[in-house]
């Protein structure tokens, strides 16, 4: 293989691996996860922070089974099913996502992105169309949110829905207004100090969020949660594996010297690969994460076989979800799967 197409074909795998999609598909872009534009950043940024700490699992961290990245655009294909119950997915997103006035006594914070828009629902009710109504004209960021194949409901069933819930719970609506609501306009013009701070973390969380199938394709944390702490994001992740397999993979893709994140590995705390360590459960690996002019931007933590041997209760509602067996194999130690297996056997017979 020539050099020019060995390096295609890496670039071509680390995009299959960063956006989930399938390396057939082909990448159309000179970069496989492309850098977001500011305004574009702050969006994504916002929407891995509403969209990280969910509930319950999904069968993609933060329920994204694949997506594709431009300068000012960002696509998400969804999950349709979160949690045992299988609640729609789609429909906990948009209440994450949608902004609305706060109910009455329930204090400022404006539930959702302040300023987000929508602004159609177009092939045939799956693509639902958003921008970000910016305080500064002229800075496009936009997202598009696609449902998942063989999902019976369209986005049209599924908005209206959530602006009944809204409508019920005493919120108003304030994503289809055509101006920012002074709830809003507070909001973003709140701190104007803390924006050069904000607007480097956003193209952290941003380029995060832009490489997030890295957890699945790259290694097979069960849960993966992300947050925003105010100084730094913090990713906090499961594994079911008594050593916490697969860290490194996932870092050095995380950190890949021409694709990866802006970041590189600063302080690092492996208790998996001490030569001594017992076989032990419930121990953490921890890695700080910086850059050339700032600390502490990023911190990931691995949490190896927290639940002790029984996974259960996870294997149940990945199953419910519809998370690959593929993926499921390589997540839970087969003494699980089994276990798991046997007891719902059992249920079934009894
Ligand atoms: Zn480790």
């Amino acid at each position: 293989m020539s050099d020019r197409s060995s390096w295609e074909s890496r670039k071509l795998r680390y995009w299959a691996e960063c956006s989930g999609q399938s390396r057939r598909a082909g990448l159309r872009t000179s970069h496989p996860a492309p850098a977001a534009s500011p305004a574009q950043a702050q969006l994504e940024s916002r929407v891995l922070e509403q969209l990280g700490t969910s509930p319950s699992l999904c069968a993609h961290p933060f329920g994204i089974a694949s997506l594709t990245s431009a300068t000012t655009s960002l696509t998400l294909h969804l999950d349709p099913y979160m949690g045992q119950e299988r609640y729609s997915f789609p429909e906990h997103c948009l209440s994450r996502l949608l902004p609305s006035t706060p109910a009455p006594g329930t204090g400022d914070d404006v539930p959702g992105i302040p300023g987000l828009r929508v602004t159609g629902i177009k092939a045939g009710g799956r693509q639902l169309h958003l921008h970000l109504h910016t305080v500064s004209p002229g800075q496009a960021a936009t997202l598009l949110l696609v449902l998942p194949r063989g999902l019976p409901e369209g986005w049209a069933d599924i908005e209206g829905r959530h602006r009944h819930w809204c409508e019920d719970n005493g919120l108003r609506p304030l994503w289809t207004t055509p101006h920012l609501d002074p709830v809003e306009s507070g909001y973003l013009n709140a701190s104007p100090n803390l924006e050069s701070l904000r607007a480097r973390r956003a193209a952290v969380g941003s380029a995060l969020l832009r490489r997030i199938a890295l957890f699945p394709t790259g290694t097979a944390f069960y849960r993966v949660q992300c947050w925003d702490d105010a100084d730094s994001w913090k990713i906090d992740a499961r594994t079911a594996h008594p050593r916490a397999l697969w860290h490194d993979r996932l870092l050095q893709r995380l950190c890949h010297p021409r694709w990866g994140l802006p970041v590189q590995v600063a302080h690092r705390f492996c208790h998996c690969a001490e030569p001594d360590a017992p076989y032990q459960w419930g121990h953490t690996c921890a890695f700080y994460f910086d850059s050339h002019d700032e600390d502490d931007l990023l911190y990931l933590r691995v949490h190896a076989s927290p639940e002790g041997r029984d996974y259960d209760r996870q294997i149940e509602t990945l199953h419910q979800v519809g998370a690959s067996q593929d993926w499921m194999a390589q997540a839970f130690p087969r003494r699980a799967v089994q276990h798991h297996d046997q007891r719902h056997q059992a249920q079934q017979l009894r």
